[in-house]
């Protein structure tokens, strides 16, 4: 890499000095409009006004519709829902390099969720929701490729964004275009937020869900109690087996949802349970389908009662590879450049890193500004580290294009 303190390098990263008030700015509007995932209102106020701000990139911009999610709803049964519209851009799309930057504009907030709007905290922090998860991710992505598309070398390697509406459910509705985009891309740039101290994710666990239906036979609980199945009984001992497999935190099962019954006197034909499961490697991956499998083999076994499996592991695992620890490397050496110093953790968190993972793109997806308790009414972001992680994003990119 050529040395970073070329004057005109430096000279994209002071543009971003004063931007400092707009990206705050952004981040607040953006954050103060819920898009929880099933919101379709609301992604389309962010929708619009993404558009409207990542259009004068110059790429070629375009907005379509995801895929419709299937799950299985409180009566067994599929249900099929419609998720947001999904955001694409390209620029340079003939470049013989393309850098992938990738965040999601859903958050986990229900359009009925008691947090909806932005408060300053007394610490300086900006609390609201999605500030961190991942709006404020979104505007470091804009901004980065603001100041990159100001270089001269930005001509030689194109880019593609991606900006989904529904990471927060586990993208069923985008990962075909996920999936698309990994093979035309060397490298992929995605916008969860750091850890409040900067910290960095390197590896990710794999995690899945999965849908457990059980029917039994109804009866009258008085007069033909023996006729009935208890579709309920048959279920809680499926979920108690499940709980058992639990036996080193490399790979989890979480009982999380239990559905069944109604009036007392009533033999329950019908339960549902819900696990979510996370592993380390496509090993463990392999290792539980095994086991569910035989789990409901023996489950069906009893008389009277079936029960059907729904789900998978939405999520392949993200372990470290060669192509992720060279980014790494590439990385710290930015980060460098502009004083600083990455560490780095794995977690038992999955995002859209692990997709573009598994789909052969290797990424590093936690560029997004420092923030924290994410997912909870206190989620906050750290403001002043907005401009900060937009230059190492620009040096990243300008790094790739460095190479050509
Ligand atoms: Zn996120």
């Amino acid at each position: 890499m050529k040395s970073l303190n070329e004057p005109d390098w430096l000279n994209e990263l002071d543009w971003l000095n004063g931007q400092g008030d707009a990206m705050l700015q952004l981040v607040e509007k953006l954050a103060n409009v819920n898009s929880g995932t099933f919101n379709l209102d609301g992604l389309k106020t962010v929708t619009d006004c993404l558009t409207n701000e990542f259009s004068n990139l110059g790429g070629k911009l375009a907005v379509f519709e995801s895929r419709p999610q299937f799950s299985i709803n409180s009566m067994g049964n599929s249900e099929q829902q419609t998720l947001g519209d999904i955001i694409h851009i390209t620029k340079r799309s003939q470049a013989e390099k393309k850098i992938l930057l990738c965040i999601h504009m859903d958050t986990v907030y229900s359009k009925d969720h008691p947090f909806q709007r932005c408060q300053w905290l007394e610490n300086g922090n900006l609390n609201g929701p999605g500030v961190a998860d991942a709006k404020g991710g979104l505007i470091v992505m804009l901004y980065a490729l603001k100041a990159f598309e100001q270089s001269p070398l930005a001509k030689n390697i194109g880019w593609e964004v991606l900006i989904n509406p529904d990471e927060e459910i586990g993208s069923p509705g985008s990962v075909h275009i996920i999936n698309e985009i990994a093979k035309r891309c060397s490298a992929g740039l995605l916008f969860e937020p750091a850890l409040p101290d900067g910290t960095l994710v390197s590896w990710r666990k794999g995690s899945g869900n999965f849908t457990f239906v059980a029917k039994g036979r109804a009866a009258h609980a008085g007069r033909e109690f023996e006729k009935g199945r208890n579709a309920i009984v048959a279920m809680a001992k499926l979920m108690t087996a499940v709980d058992q497999l639990n036996s080193s935190p490399e790979i989890t099962y979480n009982v999380g949802n239990f559905q069944g019954g109604g009036a007392l006197n009533v033999v329950p034909d019908l339960a549902i349970g819900r696990v979510n499961v996370r592993i380390k490697t496509v090993e463990q991956q392999n290792q539980v389908e095994q086991q569910f499998t035989e789990l409901l083999n023996a489950a069906n076994q009893a008389d009277g009662i079936s029960i059907e499996m729904h789900g998978q592991f939405s999520s392949p695992p993200k372990p470290m590879s060669p192509g992720i620890a060279e980014l790494q490397l590439r990385i710290e050496k930015c980060a460098e450049m502009l004083g600083k110093q990455i560490n780095w953790r794995g977690t038992g968190g999955a995002c859209d890193g692990n997709k573009f993972a598994a789909a052969g793109l290797p990424n590093i997806d936690t560029l997004g500004p420092r923030g924290g308790d994410i997912h909870s009414m206190d989620e906050y972001l750290i403001p002043e580290s907005l401009v900060p992680s937009a230059k190492l994003v620009t040096l990243i990119l300008l790094s790739f294009a460095n190479e050509i």
